[in-house]
């Protein structure tokens, strides 16, 4: 078996905190995270139903690597804003708050940011095993790489696409895809995500063909058929944010869950007995 060597920047990391300790010893037993969730909740198991298997990777959202470390880690999701971050569900919902899954999240971003290339390794050969999955189901694998978090793939791992050209790729992003995110790889497609910080950029990019994750308070009534002047498609039932799907130029609704429309305060859940309240225009810095 070959030897496990960390980089020295882990051993230097491991020294300063007891949870990149753990970690160490975890990959020096010969573990290595599983990146992919594959059909794991309600919403990707829909997708199923319409002839797509989803596999996601959910890395630690934001600043919550660095907070769990101790460490100056990097921001994974540079554009976040107050409201995002207190509603995120990648961290606050359903199963996402077991402490297994926040550890698993912790982990695979510890090898996202010391081992890159392992990272990469892994996930290429998981990749491989999720089409050979998808395959004998007889349904469509697409992947969504930024499950919590807001890496420019396109810029990190820019291969990736091109070495998967039969998977399509699919990503929520608050980093506005029309100023920052211009080339992207064919079978790569975002949906800009809208937060009480970047309405202004929302409805620019719809006006440019864009698509908008917007988070969507009806008070119990049916979503309405446009919304300032943009189709409303429905974006809770399933993940698959497609354009063949969803169409162009439009919002995706999502409604808010799990108390999040009672306690924001921002403005980041768009509220249609309020109309909107947006605090800043503040276009998105580049990762
Ligand atoms: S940008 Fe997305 S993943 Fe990051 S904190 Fe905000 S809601 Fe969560």
């Amino acid at each position: 078996m070959k030897l496990y060597t960390p980089p020295a920047d882990l051993l230097a990391a491991a020294a300063a905190s007891p949870v990149v300790t753990e970690y160490l010893a975890w990959r020096r037993a010969g573990n290595v995270p599983t990146l992919l969730s594959i059909g794991a909740d309600a919403k990707t198991s829909k997708g199923e139903g319409a002839g797509y298997l989803t596999a996601i990777i959910y890395l630690s959202p934001a600043d919550a690597a660095a907070r769990a470390t101790g460490l100056p880690l990097k921001n994974l999701c540079p554009a976040a804003s107050e409201g995002c971050r207190a509603a995120c569900l990648a961290e606050t919902s359903g199963r996402m708050v077991f402490a297994a899954n926040v550890r698993a999240r912790l982990y695979r971003t510890l090898l996202y940011m010391f081992e890159p290339e392992a990272f990469r390794a892994a996930l290429r050969s998981e990749l491989k095993a999720f089409i050979r999955k998808a395959e004998r189901a007889g349904l469509k694998p697409v992947c969504r790489p930024n499950g919590g978090q807001d890496i420019l793939w396109e810029r990190v791992f820019p291969e990736l696409f091109a070495e998967f050209p039969g998977v399509r790729f699919y990503d929520y992003t608050k980093i506005l895809p029309s100023r920052y995110r211009r080339d992207l790889p064919e079978n790569y497609h975002l949906t800009f995500s809208r937060a009480e910080s970047n309405h202004l950029a929302c409805l620019e990019f719809l006006a440019a063909g864009g698509n908008v994750a917007i988070v969507l308070d009806t008070a119990g009534a049916p979503l309405p058929e446009t919304l300032e002047g943009f189709p409303v498609v429905a974006g809770d039932e399933d993940d698959v944010r497609l354009p063949e799907r969803d169409g162009r130029g439009v919002w995706v609704a999502l409604r808010p869950k799990g108390g999040v429309a009672a306690r924001d305060t921002t403005g980041f859940v768009y509220r249609m007995s309020q109309g909107r309240r947006t605090t800043a225009v503040r276009i998105l810095p580049t990762a």
